[in-house]
């Protein structure tokens, strides 16, 4: 068996990417308040900071971008995306937003009947829980056990809970629960995909109590293509069918396009047969991302996106995407680096807990880790752990994150394997000499989304 499987694409543009030495990366890192998301792109050699936004467009996508309608109502290339959007979901209504958030913002604070309601999701994204709390709702996660067991073999670690989900109902009661947010895959746990089973099992547990579905879905593809060589049953159903079983599960779909709509920037609210809730969310989009045609896109985006959403649904594309993430977990995995195993769709998440051992969550062993990593060798991770979560909305302490990650997240269609042979040689290498790691503390602390722009220092 070949060690990787080919890029089903050539190469039509190139952009320079620039190598520093280690003294500068001292310089940069310093100034960043050693928190890289301060630092400049172009100061980074590979970015493996996110996959949101950072892919590569297509030449169908940029041919595309010149025949976007840029009217400011009924604009041609939003009906262009409404029909992508309607033949991949099969729902009935569609607004565009600018970006996931921007979905969430319309969308979140319109499922809440009273106060003090209550969410739930396997895992909620770090905007969505946001955007949970600024609706003055409370958001609670319920993935399984096995999603914390970054060592043992499951299939479909972005799982819900069935029976933690069915108590938490209970016991909120079912008219206190404003939604159950399906996250497919699981970003936070590892783009850990979930099982159409289980998909199928919260929608009959929600049904039973009358609580709205909301699938987010920015890699809803990516998810598809795990049921297809995961899930027994479905190794002859294409990625197009796999999706409409998906969205048959929800009520809502919310998607930031940055991610599988293979864009970089755009977000999509659809909504599957609710009128009632479709006008509300279209007299809510206006004021916040725009009139209900553009809703922050311009035209040539929505082109450029509609191109996309078709292109994800690709097998050979899907297949390169995965076995990319894949192969950089092997190589971690056979040096001995601790990762989420398997590896997720997006992403190799290593695992500091272990990795930095001597280091306390509230001191972000997995911070630490991401910096060592950019010192090394000029590589940006990002971290997912206690420094992430942030602190008790009651008590204002730190809370401790069941997980503390370093995130190497891939870009769609942007890197080669050379590339991630560098980002695994220089992971080894920090974890060989991972007893001299320090753990950090705050400077600067920004009071809701502290990760994006706080500043630390070295204990
Ligand atoms: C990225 C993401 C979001 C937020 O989308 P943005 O486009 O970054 O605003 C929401 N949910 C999930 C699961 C995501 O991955």
């Amino acid at each position: 068996m070949a060690k990787y499987i080919a890029e089903p694409y050539r190469i039509k543009v190139v952009e320079m990417i620039k190598q520093t030495t280690y003294e500068e990366r001292l310089d940069y890192l310093k100034n960043a308040g050693y928190n890289p998301f301060a630092l400049r792109s172009e100061d980074v050699y590979i970015d493996l900071l996110t996959d949101s936004g950072t892919g590569a467009m297509s030449d169908q996508q940029w041919g595309a971008l010149m025949v976007g309608d840029e009217a400011y109502a009924g604009s041609r290339s939003y009906y262009k995306l409404e029909a992508m959007v309607k033949k991949i979901t099969n729902y009935r209504y569609f607004i565009p937003a600018h970006q996931g958030r921007g979905a969430e913002h319309v969308m979140l604070p319109l499922l809440m009947k009273k106060d003090n309601m209550v969410f739930i999701s396997n895992m909620h994204f770090d905007t969505t829980r946001a955007h949970v709390e600024l609706a003055g709702a409370r958001a609670i996660d319920c993935v399984i056990d096995a999603c914390f067991d970054t060592a043992t073999y499951h299939p479909f670690k972005g799982n819900f809970d069935l029976e933690k989900l069915e108590q938490i109902i209970i016991e909120k009661g079912p008219e206190n629960i404003a939604g159950i947010i399906m996250t497919v895959t699981n970003n936070s746990a590892g783009g850990q995909p979930v099982s159409m089973e289980n998909l199928r099992a919260v929608s009959a547990i929600a049904d039973r109590h009358n609580i709205t579905k909301i699938i987010d879905g920015a890699r809803y593809a990516e998810n598809a293509y795990f049921v297809k060589s995961r899930e027994q049953g479905y190794q002859d159903t294409d990625i197009l069918t796999i999706s409409h079983e998906l969205f048959s599960f929800a009520d809502i779909f919310l998607m930031s396009a940055k991610k599988d709509g293979l864009v970089n920037m755009g977000g999509v609210i659809a909504i599957k047969d609710d009128t009632e809730l479709f006008k509300r969310a279209q007299t809510r989009v206006v004021p916040y991302e725009g009139f209900p045609t553009y809703g922050g896109m311009s035209g040539r985006d929505m082109e450029a996106l509609a191109v996309g959403m078709f292109e994800a649904l690709d097998e050979h594309y899907l297949k390169h995407r995965l076995d990319q993430v894949r192969y950089l977990g092997d190589r971690l995995k056979a040096a001995g680096v601790p990762i989420q195993f398997p590896v997720g769709g997006h992403a190799v998440f290593v695992d500091c807990k272990k990795f930095a051992a001597h280091i306390p969550f509230d001191q972000f062993p997995a911070q630490s880790v991401v910096n060592a990593l950019y010192l090394e060798a000029g590589v940006r991770a990002v971290e997912i752990g206690s420094f992430l979560l942030g602190r008790d909305p009651d008590t204002h302490e730190n809370l401790e994150s069941p997980v503390e990650f370093m995130r190497l997240t891939i870009p769609r269609r942007t890197y080669t394997y050379a590339h991630l042979d560098v980002v695994a040689d220089a992971v080894i290498a920090v974890y060989q000499k991972r007893d001299k790691l320090v753990g950090l503390t705050f400077d600067y602390e920004p009071p809701v989304l502290r990760h994006f722009t706080a500043r630390l220092r070295y204990l």
